[in-house]
């Protein structure tokens, strides 16, 4: 069994169901009982896995977290309430006060905020380079840097770092090395082949099947050696490649209490089933109106990996594939053609998400980025002339048309 998809629907059930069950039921249970006092003991300890409180794990969830992790070749998974919570836990885990991490400008807008609003009260730096330029990334560790954080694809610049180049780097540097992929999914993207250590996904996007719930994943590819993590370092030398999801479970995920429903696992579980094909005609719709927009005259500028003349086509090429995500984002003469050219869109949402069945547009300068100022957004890449476009999975003729009909009222 080695197609993404086939292994996707058939991979064996974690645990076998007592009925035969060929879908993992959705376990809405808060406790489970224990046959013993001294089973109760052990589960507490950790000693025998098995399931007690659901805040804590829980066997629906488990089945998703098992089948990303046969599905991404990774160590261990953690899923997770949210992407958000994927990311909070994750840094809450690695880094502290005193402490930095080193990322970019070109972030998910609540994954800035986190940094820069949530954690920098508390004492963590966050250092801002250009994932392009792998020397500043370099420059910018030191002996107290926890990790080094980028997107895969940024959302919304379209930007592609050189992963395996930035890999090597954090590997000499002896800092782990994380990685939104929630754009590319372990679908697009085999994150440890580029020597990334841990992956963070918001399974809100593609996993979910078409926007049917929240949720997060943590996957730790078991290639980093904790015990060069300082607050790892004692459970490393205990737990070994097991460290990371030893502190998140019995400290930090345990903790804050962000924990994935059984529901939204049962949900995401399910979506994971029809992932690939998804993804393979979003990318392709994708690169349709790419290329049908970046022929039309009113259409000042397109970004989109996928097309030859994005300063990022080769090294995306390389990462992903050949496929290029079903993200893109298009310059029109002003905010107010912008505006203009939504508003008379018939077919297309005007809402934010990405990834969803549906396409969907926005003007992130106005929408997701409005608590910044101009200047800021204008350091993050965030121009007033500018739309993202995340492209579900209708029938391009008709994304087509809805786009042809909107422009022509330009
Ligand atoms: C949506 C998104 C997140 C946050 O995920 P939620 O599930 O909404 O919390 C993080 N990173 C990227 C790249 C995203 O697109």
């Amino acid at each position: 069994m080695k197609g993404f998809t086939t292994k996707s629907i058939h991979i064996e059930r974690f645990k076998p169901d007592v009925h035969g069950a060929l879908r993992m039921p959705v376990y809405d249970s808060v406790a489970f009982e224990h046959a013993s006092s001294k089973d109760i003991q052990l589960a507490f300890e950790g000693k025998k896995p098995s399931h007690s409180y659901s805040r804590i794990s829980n066997p629906t969830v488990e089945e998703f977290e098992q089948k990303i992790r046969v599905l991404s070749d990774a160590f261990a998974v953690l899923a997770v309430s949210s992407g958000m919570a994927a990311i909070s836990n994750t840094i809450l885990t690695l880094a502290g006060a005193n402490t930095n991490i080193v990322t970019s400008k070109h972030l998910f807008g609540n994954t800035f905020s986190l940094f820069e609003h949530t954690l920098k009260p508390w004492g963590l730096e966050t250092r801002y380079v250009s994932m392009s330029n792998p020397d500043e990334v370099a420059n910018a560790i030191d002996e107290n840097t926890r990790a080094v954080f980028l997107e895969n694809i940024t959302n919304p610049q379209m930007e592609v770092a050189d992963i395996a180049k930035i890999s090597k780097i954090t590997k000499e540097k002896k800092v782990p090395l994380i990685i939104d992929g929630t754009v590319t999914t372990p679908y697009l993207f085999k994150s440890k082949d580029f020597g990334v250590n841990i992956e963070l996904i918001s399974s809100t996007k593609y996993i979910s099947g078409g926007a049917t719930s929240v949720g997060g994943l943590i996957i730790d590819n078991g290639n980093f050696d904790w015990k060069n993590s300082p607050k790892l370092a004692e459970m490393a030398r205990k737990r070994g490649p097991g460290a990371l999801m030893s502190i998140l479970k019995q400290e930090v995920y345990r903790n804050m209490g962000a924990c994935h429903s059984a529901h939204n696992a049962y949900l995401q579980t399910l979506g994971l089933e029809t992932m690939g094909m998804r993804i393979d005609r979003s990318c392709e719709n994708t690169l349709g109106l790419a290329n049908y927009l970046s022929q039309h005259a009113k259409v000042v500028g397109v970004n989109y990996p996928g097309l030859t003349d994005s300063p990022y086509h080769e090294v995306a090429k390389k990462q992903f594939g050949g496929k290029y995500g079903g993200i893109l984002t298009m310059d029109l003469e002003s905010k107010d053609a912008c505006y203009c050219f939504m508003d008379e869109l018939k077919l297309i949402k005007r809402a934010t998400n990405i990834n969803d069945n549906k396409t969907m547009i926005i003007h992130p300068n106005s929408t997701i980025y409005c608590e910044y100022s101009e200047e800021e957004k204008l350091g993050m890449g965030i121009r007033p002339t500018m739309l993202r476009v995340a492209v579900g999975i209708e029938d391009l003729e008709d994304l087509l048309n809805d786009f042809e009909q909107g422009l022509d009222k330009l």
